[in-house]
């Protein structure tokens, strides 16, 4: 055994690429992407990849240079996904919700060569860029350091508005459709670069290598039980974690990508009707959108449309709505730093004769580890010791495998200090139930110690979201003469509730369902609660607010 080499001769680096060359001969002509008027097959995306791969490089993007992009869920983000690592370069897909600061910062810190817009995006783009150039004044080399711009045009574009003389049409066009791709030597090479969406700090930038993105798509196919040819509603951005790998993966399951604009509950129900729409991703906050739906923009669901769901708590009562519409929903959890999703509710075949309520409730749980994922733990960080099995004690989520990123971009310290003990520290606090299933309990930041007691504000919003006329809530740690902290609750209310429910009402739901010390001291309406840009609610701001509230 000693005289082979440590990897065989055959040895060919994990990459999701593959999934596309794979896809263009399996599913030649099967339709890849379908957008507004536009159709593809497998086989023009792979050409149309190459194509604009070829021209990248006649823009002189080296290996591991960064390509950002600024763009909806259009064809040209999708084909990005592809054609930048063909290139050998890493694609950084920002969040379409940040200001222009937040933008200019990601380009100077990503040291991007190439910056795609999309013509919608074009206003935002030139404050980042206003910014970028005012940073350089005074500097020779002040517009060798500035990424090179090209625009994505659009069929429906209104203006025909520049930012630079590259447009991305002509990229592909102009580009040699027999491209050979990069060769990746390593599969530890990075692949995509997300910045984190910094809902309690800072953006970092978070680093993919081909390797972790390859089988954590691997992964969520099988986890999600995805089939072959399914018809994928891109409802979920495409910058978040790379559409939690689907951009990938649909390619590897030769599906079609129904690309939409906006995601209104108007564009998702036509689109689900008109494609016949099998799968779909998105966090719980659009099932608000399409339980929200007026009666002419719902259309009725007659064949199940499978649905992953993550990013934020998803109520248990909320699932048992968006069900019934005949959305069939599979719950996963992860973070950006773990190449999106790290864990999935896998379902049990004994859990199809439970009553609706008591399936909902087992779905709300965050579940197992993905296949690929070494391990998963809920631990003491003081000891390293695992909590006891008993649903009930909390403690830090910590996770380990192949799909934790690399580490943080130019930035030593956070990346060592993610890291404790050889495991990734996710920042959240959960149980583990007797059957092994996680539970996030909250944010390590978000508990609220009352009397000593710890209460998860995850469990109170789920008792005021099985509220009929709650449409939003959120929880936080309001000052308490005599307990030190109490639980505050946010709540917005469905259009036609408003004004008809009371504090005291809501406070009476929730004593029937809590132990005392959880019930909210205090209920506070509001039209709409803060949310990030990646559709979460801002606590940090409902936080400063409960700071101000005097109980008497
Ligand atoms: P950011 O940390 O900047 O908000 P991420 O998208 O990486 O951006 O968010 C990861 C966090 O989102 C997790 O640490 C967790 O708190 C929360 N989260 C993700 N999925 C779930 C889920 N299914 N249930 C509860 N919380 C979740």
């Amino acid at each position: 055994m000693e005289s082979l080499p440590k990897c065989g001769a055959n040895y060919v680096p994990l990459t999701p690429l593959n999934f596309l060359k794979r896809a263009s001969m399996v599913y030649a002509n099967r339709t890849s992407v379908i957008y507004a008027g536009t159709r593809f097959t497998w086989q023009q995306t792979y050409e149309r990849c190459r194509r604009l791969a070829s021209s990248l490089r006649s823009l002189n993007i080296a290996k591991n240079d960064v390509v950002s992009v600024l763009a909806p869920n259009v064809p040209a983000l999708y084909e990005m996904h592809f054609a930048v690592p063909m290139a050998g370069a890493v694609l950084n897909a920002i969040n379409t919700r940040l200001d222009a600061k937040t933008i200019a910062s990601i380009i100077r810190h990503s040291e991007a060569k190439i910056f795609f817009v999309d013509y919608q995006y074009v206003p935002v783009a030139s404050e980042a860029f206003r910014l970028l150039m005012a940073d350089f004044q005074g500097f020779v080399a002040a517009e060798s350091s500035m990424p090179l711009v090209v625009v994505i045009d659009d069929v429906d574009s209104p203006t025909g508005v520049r930012l630079g003389a590259l447009e991305y049409e002509q990229l592909v066009q102009n580009g040699d459709p027999r491209f050979v791709p990069e060769e990746i030597e390593d599969e530890w090479d990075p692949i995509a670069l997300n910045y984190t969406s910094g809902t309690t700090s800072a953006p970092k930038g978070v680093v993919y290598s081909h390797r972790g993105a390859y089988l954590s798509t691997l992964s969520l196919i099988l986890g999600w039980e995805m089939g072959s040819e399914p018809v994928y509603l891109w409802s979920l951005p495409m910058f978040h974690c790379n559409g939690w790998t689907f951009t990938w993966g649909v390619a590897a399951r030769g599906g079609t990508n129904v690309c939409i604009r906006n995601t209104t509950a108007a564009e998702m129900y036509l689109n689900i009707a008109l494609h016949k729409v099998t799968h779909m991703c998105c966090a719980p906050i659009v099932f608000n959108i399409l339980l929200e739906a007026k009666p002419h923009e719902r259309v009725v669901i007659t064949t199940p449309v499978q649905v992953l769901t993550g990013g934020a708590p998803p109520p248990a009562a909320l699932l048992e709505k968006i069900e019934r519409l005949g959305f069939h929903v599979v719950h996963a959890y992860g973070l950006t730093e773990a190449t999106g999703p790290a864990l999935v509710c896998e379902w049990q075949a004994k859990w199809d004769h439970l009553p609706r309520q008591d399936q909902a409730k087992l779905k709300a749980r965050q579940g197992v580890s993905i296949l690929t994922l070494a391990d998963v733990d809920v631990k003491d960080l003081e000891t390293m010791e695992s909590v006891p099995r008993d649903g009930k004690t909390m403690g830090e989520i910590v996770l380990r495998g192949s799909s934790i990123m690399k580490g943080y971009l130019k930035d030593d310290q956070a990346t060592s200090k993610a890291f404790h003990k050889g495991w990734f520290v996710t920042g959240d606090v959960g149980v583990i139930h007797p059957d092994g299933y996680l539970e996030i309990k909250d944010r390590s930041k978000d508990v609220i110690i009352s009397g000593g007691e710890n209460i998860s504000s995850v469990e109170v919003e789920a008792v005021l979201y099985g509220h009929p006329s709650v449409v939003e809530a959120a929880v936080v740690a309001m000052p308490h003469p005599r307990w030190g902290e109490s639980p505050c609750a946010y709540v917005a209310l469905r259009k036609d509730s408003s004004g008809k429910v009371s504090e005291a009402d809501i406070i009476a739901h929730c004593r029937k369902n809590l132990s005392g010390f959880m019930i909210p001291k205090k209920v506070q309406f509001m039209d709409e609660l803060p949310k990030t840009s990646t559709g979460k609610i801002q606590k940090f701001q409902l936080r400063a607010m409960a700071k101000t509230i005097v109980l008497t």
